[in-house]
């Protein structure tokens, strides 16, 4: 029976793949080794009772013991903590879900592969913040990194059979995110509210504020220069509205491949699931004549400075998508606390590396997970600080 674990199981993509295993036969066709989450312990009982998992975990130590009360009589393990997630994907399983949102899921990801599993990876922020040592980590251990990211597997997909030498660019689509169309004078003023509603996907509230500031999209940039070893002139990005075309390869030949489908993350889950095979889904299928047209358009760079900072980044390398990815997050929390506004939180994220790059040299740093984290926390620490000392 093939083992499975999933890091970040309560969330948007994690539910998506419980769902996927239970429509695959759940615990009859899986043995479920672990699954964790954050605070939402309820719903992680209920799916670990589901898969009859033997380890829950939840990432916060004051919600262990809700956790063992949800799952009392059910003979499954509890644990919580950060060191926890990573003993958790030490346990030996043969397909692992990374899919814990943030520079969090660095660690367990980092485990997993470690132990040579195949990582179905989901979260970005890991090779945005760590992409050489994930896989140099990956490479020494036999381990398989398959992308999960839409945009990724959609290019992976685009990519089969095919000579990587003959790979002229890729090309990955934005939605433009929630805000679009607004005239720029009101982005200011933007809530969190309006930028948690995406226009076509259903997802987590931090990467949905994402798409609307395109960092998600400056983040996959980066994802894909550090997966597919593309160099940041071949990538390009267009807006597409429909969120139809999920990416294109292009060949030397002038030729584009594009992978189309209705955005759902089902299809990408279970491609990773499944791969190299392919089964049946439970996702919509295309309808081209009902959607009629689709849309591209070139990304307005003063609309979404993101994009510049992530070739910026891309530019300096070392620690830079490191100091980019928690800078990103910091601007974040601070937006969704109130603290700033939404055209405030580029503007963090500009200063942080500017700052940084200026004191300590990011992209000659040394690679090693202790500098990933340390310069993790300092630029996290860095925009708290210029928002408290109003610098921005
Ligand atoms: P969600 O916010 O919906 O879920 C995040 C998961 O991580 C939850 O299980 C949450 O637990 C857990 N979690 C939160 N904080 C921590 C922490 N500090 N330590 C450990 N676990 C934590 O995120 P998404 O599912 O939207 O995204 C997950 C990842 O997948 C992200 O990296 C995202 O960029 C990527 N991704 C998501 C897509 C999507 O459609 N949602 C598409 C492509 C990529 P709890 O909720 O219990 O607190």
């Amino acid at each position: 029976m093939r083992r499975i674990s999933i890091f970040g199981a309560t969330g948007s993509i994690g539910q998506s793949t419980f769902d996927l295993l239970m429509r695959q036969g759940g615990p009859e066709a899986f043995h479920t080794v672990a699954l964790t989450g954050g605070r939402n312990v309820t719903r992680l009982a209920e799916m670990a009772r589901a898969l009859h998992a033997e380890i829950a975990v939840t990432a916060y130590d004051e919600c262990y013991a809700d956790l063992v009360a949800a799952l009392a009589g059910s003979g499954i393990a509890v644990a919580s903590g950060a060191e926890a997630l990573v003993e958790a994907a030490h346990r030996p399983a043969d397909w692992v879900m990374s899919a814990i949102v943030g520079a969090a899921g660095l660690a367990p990801g980092f485990a997993a592969l470690s132990q040579g599993r195949t990582l179905a990876l989901a979260n970005k922020e890991s090779l945005v913040t760590a992409g050489p040592l994930l896989l140099g980590e990956a490479r020494a251990h036999g381990a398989t990194i398959l992308p999960v990211d839409s945009e990724h597997s959609a290019i992976f997909q685009g990519l089969v059979g095919e000579d990587i030498a003959a790979v002229e660019r890729i090309i990955i689509t934005a939605s433009g995110g929630a805000f679009r169309d607004w005239p720029m004078d009101k982005l200011a003023s933007a809530t969190v509210a309006q930028a948690s509603s995406h226009p076509n996907w259903d997802m987590g509230q931090r990467i949905t504020i994402d798409s609307a500031s395109m960092f998600n999209k400056a983040l996959e940039v980066i994802e894909a220069k550090e997966f597919f070893a593309m160099s940041p002139d071949r990538i390009e990005v267009v807006v597409h509205p429909q969120s139809i075309v999920h990416a294109l390869v292009g060949f030397n030949d002038g030729g584009l491949m594009a992978h189309m489908g209705v955005p759902d993350m089902r299809h990408a889950i279970g491609y990773a699931l499944n791969w190299p095979a392919r089964r049946e889904l439970p996702v919509e299928r295309l309808d081209l004549a009902k959607i009629g047209q689709l849309e591209f358009r070139a990304p307005d760079p003063v609309r979404y400075p993101a994009l510049r900072l992530a070739r910026e980044v891309m530019e300096i390398g070392g620690m830079a998508g490191a100091a980019f990815n928690a800078a990103k997050e910091a601007a974040l929390d601070l937006f969704i606390a109130g603290r700033i506004g939404f055209l405030d939180m580029s503007r963090v994220v500009e200063q942080v590396l500017d700052e940084m790059s200026a004191r300590q040299g990011l992209g000659n740093a040394a690679m090693s997970l202790d500098n990933v984290l340390h310069t993790d926390g300092e630029a996290r620490r860095l925009a708290f600080a210029l928002c408290d000392q109003k610098r921005i």
